[in-house]
């Protein structure tokens, strides 16, 4: 059904555009409360320096989870799992750990061949904390 977007099982899967020894994150900085390491958002990831390919893993990881709910569904479902998680736990990080898109991400960053044989939607499984159908 996704085929049209993207969906086809690549010999090399599709990553996002990383662009390193960017000044973005450091402009950002100077706007938000926090200092700016690295950026995501959409097909791009900005860096101050360089990335490693655990974290550019990561981020690929990431842009799939993206490109099947089109971008907007992804990122209004991060929100509100993000949300979910800070009534739980009332604590930020804890929050950001237990979402499913990053607990899919945490949990196969380091294996570098994953996405080559990922499912659509594989996030999905990582909803339940105690739940993991790898
Ligand atoms: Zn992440």
């Amino acid at each position: 059904m996704y085929n049209f977007l993207y969906y086809k099982q690549e010999a090399t899967p599709r990553t996002p555009w990383f662009f390193e020894n960017s000044k973005l994150p450091i402009i950002l900085s100077y706007l938000a409360p926090i200092d700016i390491w690295a950026i995501s958002f959409g097909p791009w990831v900005w860096c101050r320096g360089k990335l490693d390919k655990v974290t550019k893993n990561h981020e690929a990881i990431h842009y799939h989870q993206q490109l099947e709910l089109l971008f907007i569904g992804q990122w209004i479902l991060y929100v509100l799992y993000w949300l979910k998680g800070l009534i739980t736990y009332r604590n930020g990080e804890k929050a950001y750990r237990q979402s499913p898109f990053e607990r899919e991400a945490y949990s196969n960053e380091y294996n570098l061949e994953y996405l080559k044989t990922r499912k659509a939607f594989a996030w999905r499984n990582y909803r339940e904390i105690n739940n993991n159908k790898t």
